[in-house]
């Protein structure tokens, strides 16, 4: 049986997480802004359960936590709802890196064509862009600095640690899309300082079409963000709209899973990807891989095989594996992956470059058995 392998684009949801969004589906159907009946007051405790799970899975308080959509919605009212006081304090800069998901790029180029100016600093081939590059071009003018933790195409983990120590005594505000790291760097992401961060819940094991935009506090007070949607007052007016309590519930379970089981979810990863390279060296075949492990998750693997098409290689070798070459929001129309040209990767080694990505929850021997065939798939095609 074929094996799924592309955990980053959206991951399986946990059965105990559908558990429970079967049981709220089933008997808390209020709307949880409702203050007139117990309906909505249960509906409400469900939506406050989560949002503890969140915040205690993010080491931070619960009044910082907001639903969402998911990570796009996230990063759109990170980014757009700075409009108003970037024109109000004159501050029109925005600092971000030419890798980040298009979720951010296309809307700070939207805000481009409203007349801010976006600095994108690029990686070098390691994946990783450089610290002081980005903090470089941070100016007085500069509204926001926004950088990807674990970059979704090569796994390779950004210095926002740094980036965020540096920024922290600035007057200026640091966005993470935390998408690809939430529930998995748990540690790391405590550490971080940081005034936004946005993640997805599908990402692992949470159900789609939710995700969390965390606000942190200074001195009591959120940062200056702004609704982007008008409609009603739900989470605090930042996201107006019924919120959707059984998928909150699921986002704050997958949260609840992961702060409990990361440390061996971790392991479980690691021993896949030496089993994948140990296969990949076993094969014979000639292969590269994009980005510095020095700095990748262990869910990812970012691999050039020499000679090899990759829109070849994922077409004959479907019965087997399913994995992609680039992210699944850009990969209806093919172009070479704009994150492995930003890291300088020549063009045919992105034509032959795939992208495998898993998690704790895949079956060891079904990978090496899939990997195994699709390796065989690309030595009968490659040149
Ligand atoms: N940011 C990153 C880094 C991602 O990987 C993704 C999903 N591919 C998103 C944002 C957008 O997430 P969603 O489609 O769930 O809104």
């Amino acid at each position: 049986m074929s094996v799924y392998l592309d955990y980053n684009a959206s991951a399986p949801i946990d059965m105990r997480v559908l558990d429970k969004m079967v049981d709220v589906y089933k008997n808390v159907y209020g709307n949880a802004d409702s203050r007139t009946h117990q309906y909505g007051e249960n509906a409400r405790e469900v939506v406050e359960t989560a949002r503890k799970q969140v915040a205690s899975l993010l080491g931070i308080k619960s009044d910082e936590v907001f639903f969402t959509s998911g990570a796009t919605e996230s990063n759109n009212i990170a980014i757009q709802g700075l409009v108003e006081y970037a024109e109000k304090s004159g501050k029109k800069h925005i600092v971000t890196t030419s890798i980040e998901h298009k979720a951010v790029l296309e809307t700070v180029r939207h805000l481009e064509d409203k007349g801010f100016m976006v600095d994108y600093v690029s990686p070098d081939s390691s994946g990783r862009v450089d610290a002081k590059a980005v903090l470089e071009k941070v100016t007085e003018h500069t509204v926001l600095v926004s950088v990807m933790h674990v970059n979704n195409e090569t796994g390779i983990i950004q210095p926002v640690l740094e980036i965020g120590k540096e920024l922290a005594d600035r007057e200026v505000l640091f966005h993470i899309d935390a998408t690809q790291s939430c529930g998995k760097l748990v540690d790391e992401i405590r550490e971080l300082d940081y005034n936004m961060l946005s993640f997805s819940a599908h990402k692992f094991g949470g159900p789609q079409g939710v995700g969390v935009l965390v606000l942190r506090k200074k001195s009591f007070k959120l940062p200056p963000v702004k609704a982007i949607q008008f409609g009603g007052q739900q989470e605090h007016g930042i996201r107006p709209g019924t919120v959707p309590v059984a998928l909150i519930a699921g986002c704050g379970l997958a949260c609840e899973i992961a702060e409990h089981e990361y440390k061996k979810n971790d392991e479980i990863a690691k021993n896949i990807k030496s089993e994948v390279l140990r296969i990949m060296n076993d094969s014979g075949m000639k292969y590269r891989i994009n980005g510095s492990q020095d700095h990748c998750v262990n869910t990812t693997l970012n691999v050039c095989l020499d000679g090899v098409s990759s829109e070849a290689l994922m077409i004959s070798s479907k019965q087997y594996c399913g994995v992609s070459n680039g992210s699944a929001c850009t990969s209806k129309s093919y172009s070479p992956s704009y994150v492995l040209v930003a890291m300088g990767i020549p063009k045919e080694q992105i034509e032959s470059s795939i992208r495998i990505s898993w998690g704790h929850d895949v079956c060891k021997e079904d990978i090496c058995e899939n990997v195994e065939n699709l390796l065989n798939v690309a030595k009968q095609i490659g040149l």
